[in-house]
């Protein structure tokens, strides 16, 4: 049967990108369908119930900046917040938050129903429909025919999913989920490069089964962080601890008598795994010179009594799980309410994508998530979000928005994908992003809120938060760089008190704020009223503190600009640029960059390899 409407846009899978996919289509206006197997799971988090961290902390807020769900869910269904690199600068600095798992499918599910233009259809999506090089529908389980002219494809690990625990393998998206096999299927026979990846989880562990006294508690911040720019404290849930505890040599030796029932040691799994988030066997085995590691034992809800022992991850047989487990302190009698497994998934090269996450090869069909070869809710989200927006811009004809690297990490992210590819489960770092005093959580909004209200992603009640926010920043700065201490007054004297030397001369208060011994509140208010608002006042004393380093970041930008803008042809024929070497002729025919900068950041391309196709792409006019 053919279903009556015609959408916009069609989103397949409701996990973290199609969810933020959906969103951002809707909102801007798009009539959008969100087509998942199952409409209880919307939201799910398949691991740990944790949202944020080092480096996806920047991808969340980037979201939340452009009007996303990811960030005020968590405020909603966070237990335990905490800025992790607080003591570093604030290029580094993260937020971090254990969600309630429930809470969180509860929050997301509610803005999903209450957004409009967006309709939600639960069915599998067995086959897309496809005239020439462009899609135009898809295909249910059930035979149900969507049409649409853009469809974003958001399946996470469910493509071909093979779940392992020991050497038992069976088909699944997740644990408790099917697979998504017609679907793999059919996009194995479009020509997009396809491979295997594979991540994993740990086994699950009753709480009434452990004894607590034995670890070491870990409280969240005081007082608590907030992860959505329109969040507030009085949205979290209650707060709850967690705890820490360790492996030890009798763990390893537990471990290290499975390895030949492992499915990663004996074979049974050819993908790639996780660098950054290894099994326990792997960390065992690659440094077998350490006898303890860390486990973080998180709450994974406020009703429930499952925790999650996050570091060992592992697809270990059962009975080698049961006795890994009771090795630890304050394990000794736990009870494993599920076991932990690992699961095998295609993804597709993304380099067969264009900046804009559409496939170079079929028109309106666009890829976001884990099917692009990354690993986390947050890198999924965002991929989504620009999937989304990218489809609708493609349904009102507009151009597409391709945030730059030095905007903001999902520029990072997509531009390390569509121009390296990869060959594990992709992460994001702060290491990743070359401007990161430009790129950092706390000033998302002030690089992003503006570009999402042109495209029609950001609502007014954002939007006008943010205008009173960088108004207030403004008068603020303004403020402090027109009010003077002179030397000998009671003002001076007050600051002197935290200088190695008095002040000599008069200084305005912007200047008094980049002495590193001052901060905002020391000088605020030596002459005139501080600001209340700490989301203000952080902006200004980061502007004052960073200004040599920011202003320095922002030149370089601006010279790389006229590079980074020189065009290259999609039909440019690297064969006939004299001088390159072969391989990087392959290379650039595969991956194909659409600028010279791009084409700069590909492995093995050298300068010299650049110089030489601008003589080309100049010798062409
Ligand atoms: P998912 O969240 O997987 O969502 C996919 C959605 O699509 C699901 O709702 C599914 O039902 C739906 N769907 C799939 N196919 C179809 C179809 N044909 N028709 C309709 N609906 C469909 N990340 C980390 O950062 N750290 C970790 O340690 C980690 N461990 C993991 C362990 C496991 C076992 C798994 C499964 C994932 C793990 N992840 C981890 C990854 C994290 O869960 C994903 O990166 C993230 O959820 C990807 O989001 P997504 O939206 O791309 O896909």
């Amino acid at each position: 049967m053919e279903f009556p409407k015609n959408y916009d846009v069609i989103v397949i899978g409701g996990g973290h990108a199609g969810t933020e996919a959906s969103l951002a289509a809707a909102r801007m206006g798009a009539s959008t369908l969100l087509l998942t197997h199952n409409i209880d799971t919307l939201g799910q988090m398949s691991c740990n119930p944790a949202i944020g961290g080092i480096g996806k902390s920047h991808l969340v807020k980037e979201v939340d900046a452009l009007g996303g769900a990811m960030a005020a869910a968590t405020d909603r269904a966070g237990i335990q917040f905490r800025v992790l690199n607080a003591r570093k600068g604030p290029a580094v600095r993260a937020t971090r938050a254990q969600a309630d798992r429930a809470l969180y499918r509860a929050a997301i599910r509610e803005t999903l129903e209450a957004q409009a233009n967006l309709q939600i259809f639960q069915q599998a999506a067995d086959d897309l429909i496809v005239e020439g090089d462009r899609v135009v529908g898809v295909v249910t389980n059930a035979g149900l025919r969507f049409r649409a002219r853009n469809v974003v494809i958001t399946a996470g690990t469910f493509l071909g999913g093979r779940i392992h625990i020991g050497l038992d393998s069976l088909s699944g998206g997740r644990a408790g989920d099917p697979p998504s096999i017609a679907l793999a299927e059919r996009l194995r026979e479009l020509p997009f490069r396809v491979e295997r990846l594979k991540t994993g989880t740990p086994p699950r562990i009753d709480a009434r089964s452990v004894d607590f006294s034995v670890m070491e508690e870990q409280w969240g911040d005081t007082p608590t962080p907030v992860m959505s720019y329109l969040g507030e404290r009085a949205q979290h849930p209650r707060q709850v601890c967690c705890w820490i505890t360790h492996t030890n040599t009798r763990t390893h030796d537990v471990i290290r008598g499975g390895l030949d029932r492992s499915p990663m040691f004996s074979g049974v799994i050819e993908g790639v795994g996780p660098r950054y988030c290894p099994s326990i066997e792997d960390k065992v085995h690659r440094f077998a010179d350490k006898d303890s590691h860390q486990i973080f034992v998180e709450p994974e809800g406020l009703t429930t009594n499952e925790l999650y022992p996050n570091g060992i991850s592992t697809s270990l047989p059962f009975d080698v799980q049961v006795d890994l487990v009771q090795s630890i302190p304050g394990f000794e009698r736990a009870h494993i309410t599920r076991p932990g497994y690992a699961i095998e998934y295609d993804f597709f090269d993304p380099r067969d994508l264009k900046p804009s996450l559409e496939t170079r090869f079929i028109e309106g069909l666009f890829f976001a998530g884990q099917i692009n070869g990354t690993t986390g809710y947050e890198e999924a989200a965002a991929q989504g979000l620009l999937a989304g927006t990218n489809a609708a811009l493609r349904a009102q004809e507009r151009e597409a928005w391709c945030p730059r690297r030095d905007e903001a990490y999902l520029g990072v992210l997509v531009d390390d994908l569509i121009t390296s590819g990869t060959k594990e489960p992709y992460r994001m770092f702060t290491s990743r992003a070359e401007y990161r005093l430009l790129l950092r959580e706390d000033n998302a909004d002030l690089r992003l809120t503006e570009k999402g209200r042109e495209l029609g992603l950001v609502p007014d009640a954002r939007w006008e938060a943010f205008c009173e926010k960088r108004e207030g920043i403004a008068r603020e700065e303004q403020r402090l760089r027109e009010t003077w201490v002179h030397p000998g007054t009671p003002q001076a004297a007050r600051v002197e008190t935290r200088l190695p030397q008095p002040l000599g001369r008069e200084y305005n208060l912007m200047d008094l704020l980049r002495r590193p011994e001052l901060g905002y509140r020391d000088v605020a208010d030596l002459k005139g009223q501080a600001v209340e608002d700490e989301r203000v006042a952080e902006q200004v004393e980061i502007a004052a503190k960073y200004a040599g380093y920011i202003d320095r970041q922002r030149d370089e930008i601006e010279r790389l600009q006229a590079y980074e803008d020189t065009p290259i042809p999609a039909d440019f024929d690297y064969s006939e640029v004299s001088g390159l070497s072969s391989e990087v002729k392959q290379k650039l025919g595969d991956t194909r960059p659409d600028t010279l900068a791009r084409a700069s950041r590909i492995p093995g391309v050298t300068p010299a390899a650049v110089s030489l196709l601008l003589i080309q792409l100049k010798k062409r006019g």
